[in-house]
């Protein structure tokens, strides 16, 4: 056998380890050493009113920079940062990294942008959470109202008496809570009535073969209509054509996300459409 330190467990190396086993651990060895290099950086995607035409808020998505492989998407990594328990640093990491940045927006006069944050099952059962986030706030100076947690529908649903207890803290802090990936989790609608959140974003997989698939059409009818009669604002995520942009907007959907209006962004080109933005006459979206 033969041992090799990696933060504070020891692994080891059998000969008789399978090439996945010898695949995860050198992807989890490279993601500790990526934690203390600095390698991670984050892509904002716009979320646009359908009223308004405006940019109301940006989704931070993280990404691996790897000097040999290049970006590496969030897919391939949280799992395991997730397992590993990295994800609580590399979380931390993203929501300064997201609240310092938006509030530099502000201070070049988009006052009113906010940003949404993912945060995992592993974060949000973290015990420090609230005190984490609070003090991320104050020291990077962002008025809660502006930072809105994402957390999916599975996440919260896994365990809903607790979920309701720490997302009411959340909000009595003045953080926004948005449902992420909603309608492919196994929700009651007894317990979204008791959620304490804010909007609804609506999974990918039901906008895709919009508006050729009647019953995707009424599925986010019938999402937007409850969540509208539960005071709830509708997001709907991964909008990728002016036809379903069109669908979306005559069902009564708040906002949108997707590659039809932008991809996620580096900050600095972000500027360039929030002022595109700011300019437009009427409806631009
Ligand atoms: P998500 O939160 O549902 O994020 C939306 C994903 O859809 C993003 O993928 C985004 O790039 C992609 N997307 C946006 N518009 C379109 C579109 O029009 N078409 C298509 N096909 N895709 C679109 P990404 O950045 O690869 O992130 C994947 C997932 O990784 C996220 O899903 C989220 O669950 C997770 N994730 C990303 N960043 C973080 C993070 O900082 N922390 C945690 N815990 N999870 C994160
Ligand atoms: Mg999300
Ligand atoms: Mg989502
Ligand atoms: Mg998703």
């Amino acid at each position: 056998y033969q041992a090799k330190e990696s933060g504070e467990t020891y692994q080891f190396y059998r000969p008789e380890m399978n090439a996945a086993t010898a695949k995860r651990l050198n992807l989890e060895n490279r993601l500790r050493r990526a934690l203390e290099r600095h390698e991670f950086t984050l892509a904002y995607q716009p979320q646009v009113d359908f009223r308004s035409g405006r940019i109301t808020g940006v989704e931070a998505l993280v990404r691996w920079l790897d000097p040999e492989e290049g970006v590496i998407l969030p897919g391939t990594f949280i799992p395991l940062a997730e397992e590993t328990g990295l994800i609580l640093p590399l979380g931390r990491w993203v929501l300064e990294q997201a609240c310092a940045q938006t509030k530099r927006w502000h201070e070049q006069g988009f006052k009113h942008l906010k940003v949404a944050v993912n945060l995992s099952m592993v974060q949000f059962h973290q015990k420090d959470l609230l005190e984490m986030v609070q003090e991320i706030l104050q020291r990077t100076r962002l008025e809660p109202r502006f930072l809105e947690l994402e957390l999916t529908e599975s996440a919260v649903m896994r365990n809903p008496g607790t979920a309701i207890r720490i997302l009411s803290e959340l909000r009595d802090a003045g953080i926004q809570i948005a449902l992420d990936d909603f309608g492919i989790g196994h929700s009651s609608l007894n317990y979204l009535k008791q959620l304490p959140v804010d909007r609804v974003k609506i999974d990918r997989s039901f906008i895709r073969n919009m508006p050729v698939d009647s019953a995707d059409v009424a599925i986010v009818t019938a999402i937007v209509t409850l969540a509208h009669h539960l005071r709830l604002r509708v997001l709907a995520e991964g909008v990728e054509t002016d036809a379903q942009r069109d669908a979306l907007r005559s069902i009564g959907c708040d906002e949108y996300q997707g590659y039809v209006f932008s991809r996620p962004v580096d900050p600095g080109d972000l500027v360039p459409l929030l002022q595109q933005c700011l300019h437009a006459p009427r409806d631009l979206s």
